[in-house]
């Protein structure tokens, strides 16, 4: 289980939720054996969308973050619900990178140039959506970009994935941090230089540091209060019904063509259930 923790200063003025997302980036290495470098790509990515999706209201509400690059990984996908509960893929799962200039897996290397989409579904008659320019593609950077650009709240994120020698994950999480538009210039000032401290996240989780440590932090000083946590997972929400319900929405010439075998199995993108359907099945499906 991941652990997402919010807290805010007593002003109001400044709100941090923070993650060990460590449980979901093993999962989502598992279901799609990704090695180094999609593990600490899709992880962080995996990560910001908790802690976004975390930061929406209602239950029905959802997030996905997509990230369309022309670096070796590919397009990179990761969904969220209210609770920060988390899927998510990439194209490319076993792409590899040599270490970048600082000795750290290159994400933005692997991630390349192109957009960074974020789409909100409020359950309004259109979903949110917005889309920035990849700044470096190492996705901490791009997410704060994102909210400065696109949702005007002064945010700074920060994501980290330890890679253990086994390829499974030793430590993952992240931070968000953000302003309200009242916010003094006495606690931007606290804010900068409690920033200044900050570890990275994989080293303060070496340290056995939580997500209330994170916070607690960040906001030393400004008498931080916890205002609501919650245990998170990497959660696929795919099923038979609605894998049929997709096939139904093909073409019906394409349904035909699929009906030529006696079966097919439809393997679901985000975890690793696989779905078979025969041939009475889909030629049902044209009938109706
Ligand atoms: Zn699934």
């Amino acid at each position: 289980m991941g652990k997402l923790v919010r807290m805010l200063t007593k002003d109001g003025a400044v709100v941090v939720t923070a993650v060990d997302s460590t449980d979901i980036v093993n999962a989502a290495q598992s279901h799609h054996k990704t090695l180094e470098l999609a593990s600490a790509a899709l992880g962080r990515l995996l990560t910001a969308a908790s802690l976004m999706g975390y930061n929406l209201k209602n239950e029905t509400d959802s997030l996905t973050l997509q990230i369309r690059g022309d670096g070796p990984l590919g397009t990179l996908i990761a969904v969220s619900d209210y609770m920060g509960n988390v899927r998510g893929y990439v194209e490319n799962p076993m792409e590899q990178l040599p270490l970048n200039g600082k000795g750290k897996i290159d994400v933005g290397g692997g991630v390349g140039g192109g957009q960074l989409y974020v789409v909100k579904d409020l359950s309004l008659k259109e979903p949110y959506s917005g889309c920035i320019p990849l700044v470096s593609g190492e996705i901490a950077e791009d997410i704060t970009e994102y909210y400065a650009v696109s949702e005007q709240t002064p945010t700074v994120c920060a994501l980290g994935v330890l890679v253990d020698r086994d390829y499974t994950i030793k430590h993952a999480g992240g931070y968000l941090l953000q302003l309200l538009p009242f916010t003094p210039d006495e606690t931007i000032d606290k804010i900068e230089a409690n920033l200044k401290l900050m570890p990275s996240v994989t080293n303060m989780m070496l340290e056995g540091k939580t997500p209330e440590d994170f916070c607690k932090m960040l906001l030393e000083g400004m008498e931080p209060e916890i205002l609501d946590e919650t245990e998170t997972s990497y959660k696929c929400r795919c099923s038979r019904e609605k894998t049929l319900k997709g096939l139904a929405s093909l073409p019906p010439e394409d349904i035909k063509e699929l009906s030529e075998d006696e079966e097919i199995t439809v393997d679901c993108r985000f975890c690793s259930e696989k779905y078979v359907f025969g041939k009475a099945e889909l030629l049902k499906l044209i009938k109706e």
